[in-house]
């Protein structure tokens, strides 16, 4: 495995194969992008850390889907962050925001998370309430989506249950997200280990094959969060410390970016999409501001660009 071929440290879905035990897998390393995310916002250190590992599952979980469009992760919950968004395009732009309570917020204990090594605690921050996947491809085509109740203690255990509830697909993710680049920046880290399916069903599956996947998953939980998160570890290199001795083969990545799709145009046609009486109301103001929840920027519009357009 040609380890100095790493051009793109960060940013980046690395996929990966273990051939001899019949999986696939992608690492997900995002530095700059996730730093932007977070920081667009001014959210207090846990509800960036579990946005920051919500992100890093959308875009795992992405990696693993054949579409043409956006794959949305959506957390609505009873706990002090009510509501996470996080959607990933085809071209690999991500983006995403969270909804809390500060009050209830502050009242849950602190357990070390936004440090590495600890993962916020689902049941504590997030509480109940479900886990949904859409997937988007357009106007003209179905909507799929998944959905499931937030069961486990991590963004990955919910992720993991939700596999194994409705897709039958045994599946083994883990999640890091910390500041540890420099100045403090955010970095993030995921691995997802996957079976491939054997034809005939689970039901053949050989002896070593099934040993080879308690192996893989057993050293995928080696990976320390701290290594996930490491600017100074490229991924392949992590890649090969991991699973070197059941020969890992890696495969070109795919470049993830933040960026986020509103627009002035966009927001114009939504505001327009309100019934009659609420534009009016709109029209009273000398300026209608609209922030983007994703990205934190303000549009403002005057009662002349809420005009009813010509018929
Ligand atoms: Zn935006």
């Amino acid at each position: 495995m040609p380890i100095e071929n790493d051009r793109r440290p960060d940013d980046l879905i690395q996929p990966f194969r273990i051939d001899p035990f019949a999986l696939r897998g992608r690492l997900v390393r995002l530095g700059p992008t996730i730093d932007r995310i977070l920081s667009q916002h001014d959210y207090p250190e846990p509800v960036a850390t579990v946005l920051g590992e919500a992100i890093t599952l959308a875009v795992v979980l992405a990696g693993a889907l054949k579409y043409d469009g956006v794959f949305t992760l959506q957390t609505k919950s009873d706990g002090p962050v009510r509501l996470i968004v996080a959607d990933v395009s085809t071209e690999g732009a991500v983006r995403g925001y969270a909804q809390y309570d500060r009050e209830r917020l502050d009242a849950v204990p602190k357990n070390g998370a936004g440090k590495s090594g600890a993962s916020p605690s689902v049941p504590e921050l997030i509480g109940k309430g479900y886990i949904a996947f859409t997937v988007d491809q357009g106007e003209d085509t179905e909507r799929y989506q998944g959905i499931v109740e937030l069961i486990g203690a991590t963004l990955a255990e919910c992720a993991q249950h939700y596999f194994r509830q409705s897709e039958q697909i045994q599946a083994g993710i883990k999640l890091s997200v910390a500041r540890a680049g420099e100045n403090g920046a955010w970095r993030a880290g995921g691995l997802m280990l996957q079976r491939v399916p054997p034809e005939g069903g689970y039901k053949v599956i050989a002896d070593d094959v099934e040993d080879g996947w308690r192996r893989a998953m057993v050293l995928m939980s080696s990976a320390t969060p701290g290594e996930l998160v490491d600017p100074e570890l490229p991924p392949r290199r992590l890649l090969f410390r991991l699973f070197h001795e059941d020969g890992v083969r890696v495969f070109e990545t795919h470049p993830i970016e933040a960026r986020c799709r509103c627009s002035r145009e966009r927001i114009v046609r939504i505001l327009r999409s309100f019934p009659k009486d609420d534009i009016d109301d709109m029209r009273q103001d000398p300026v209608t501001t609209v922030t983007c929840e994703f990205c934190n920027t303000s549009y403002e519009f005057t009662p002349d660009d809420l005009a009813p357009l010509d018929s």
